[in-house]
């Protein structure tokens, strides 16, 4: 219900998908004397579409041959873990297999960048205890 407090502002988003809701909480989180937060939803819940129905894999960058892309993932995801440390389950934290046939991209190639990215990855997991136990070390997620 919009709010009848005429300093307060309120804030609509359309969609309540993880960008949506992950808005929603910062800005009520951030702002909590400054605005009123709706979310508006075609659905009955939260996380109806494709939030809901995907996997929800945690990458940290491995299945993009960019550097810089793959970089910015591994970013991303743990950001998303330190700011919502239930969100992962690892207790089959096994690794990944990728497997590619007529790839374009050099196989060498690839390697140097998985490479780059566990040497980005190690030096984060070294320093926050956190990441380290959500996706384990280098010898347990990355193996070539
Ligand atoms: C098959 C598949 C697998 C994927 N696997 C992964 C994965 O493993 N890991 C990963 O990180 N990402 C994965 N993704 C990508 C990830 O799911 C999406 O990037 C993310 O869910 C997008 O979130 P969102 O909030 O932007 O959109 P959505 O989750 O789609 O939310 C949008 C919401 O807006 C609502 N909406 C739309 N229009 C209106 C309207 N006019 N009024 C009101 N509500 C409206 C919709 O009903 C929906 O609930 C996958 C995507 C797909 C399709």
């Amino acid at each position: 219900m919009p709010n009848s407090d005429k300093k307060r502002k309120t804030i609509g988003i359309i969609g309540a998908g993880a960008m949506g809701v992950a808005a929603a909480l910062e800005i009520s989180e951030q702002f909590p004397d400054l605005f009123d937060v709706v979310i508006y939803e075609t659905h009955c819940d939260i996380l109806q579409g494709s939030s809901g129905g995907t996997p929800g894999r945690m990458g940290l960058g491995y299945h993009y041959a960019d550097l810089e892309t793959a970089l910015k993932y591994l970013e991303y995801t743990i950001g998303f873990i330190k700011r919502f440390p239930k969100s992962i389950r690892n207790d089959d934290l096994e690794g990944r297999y990728f497997i590619t046939r007529d790839s374009l991209v050099d196989p060498g190639y690839l390697l140097k960048i998985y490479s780059q990215i566990s040497e980005s990855y190690n030096e984060i997991a070294k320093k926050d205890p956190d990441i380290m136990k959500a996706f384990g070390g280098s010898q347990m997620s990355h193996k070539f």
